[in-house]
């Protein structure tokens, strides 16, 4: 199976953490996520940027490096004849944030419309009294100075999921606030859902965060992921 693939790959390395390289393993478990691949070199950086339509986003993928727009790690907007050059730019900020962090090359992102969507956030905790605590809320760089969030143990049922997307104090922000379309809040329940399903099959997974998943009017797609294994 693919997901056990993936979650192999960091015991292999023996390096607990993964971010964006284990984007496929939400793709595994039915979470939309948005077209692209991890490039290990500016050529193949560019292969994967040519098929997607317009600007694309690059990220640096490393274990080492999670929070990455922290060190200019992630370039928005990014036009094809940018994307040779960005490669390289986000591998030298990398190396000269943190010399020896390992580097398994760059993210290529199909953009996805912040505009019409919301920042939402959906993660995983193993709480050492409830067990795996399922966590939403808003997303984005709203999610410390907020904290509006709510918490379900995981398995969620449907009914539970659609609770949590009605019950943060932003949900009035995901029906549609102030001449807005509204999100779709019932493909933002199901990811829940699903993400609920990922990390019951898998108690090797501590703890797991899609930050943002972004809920747009005709759907939600993770755009970014880091978790820890045991
Ligand atoms: P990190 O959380 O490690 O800094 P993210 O992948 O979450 O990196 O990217 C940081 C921010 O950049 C996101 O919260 C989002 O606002 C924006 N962003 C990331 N990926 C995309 C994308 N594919 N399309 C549009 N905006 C994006
Ligand atoms: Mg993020």
């Amino acid at each position: 199976e693919v997901a056990r693939e993936i979650l192999g790959r960091a015991v292999e390395r023996d390096e607990p953490r993964m971010g964006v390289e284990a984007m496929d393993l939400l793709d595994a478990y039915g979470i939309p996520i948005p077209e692209g691949g991890i490039a290990t070199d500016p050529t193949e950086a560019l292969s994967l940027a040519e098929p997607i339509d317009g600007d694309v986003v690059m990220k640096i993928v490393s274990p080492d490096i999670l929070h990455k727009s922290d060190i200019g790690g992630v370039r928005v907007g990014v036009p094809n004849e940018e994307v040779y050059d960005a490669y390289e730019d986000l591998v030298t900020r990398a190396r000269n944030y943190q010399p020896d962090a390992e580097i398994l090359g760059v993210q290529v992102q199909e953009m996805v419309d912040l505009d019409s969507g919301v920042e939402t956030i959906v993660g995983m905790n193993r709480d050492p009294q409830f067990g795996p605590l399922m966590m939403f809320g808003l997303g984005g760089i709203f999610v410390e100075v907020l904290e509006d969030t709510t918490f379900r143990v995981a398995p969620v049922t449907e009914t539970e999921a659609d609770e949590m997307t009605g019950e943060i104090n932003a949900a009035p922000l995901l029906r549609g606030a102030r001449g807005r379309d509204p999100v779709d809040v019932d493909a933002v329940a199901e990811t829940i859902q699903r993400l609920s399903q990922l990390v019951t099959d898998f108690p090797a997974i501590l703890e797991l965060d899609i930050n943002p998943l972004v809920a747009m009017p005709g759907g939600a797609q993770a755009v970014d992921v880091r978790l820890t294994v045991d």
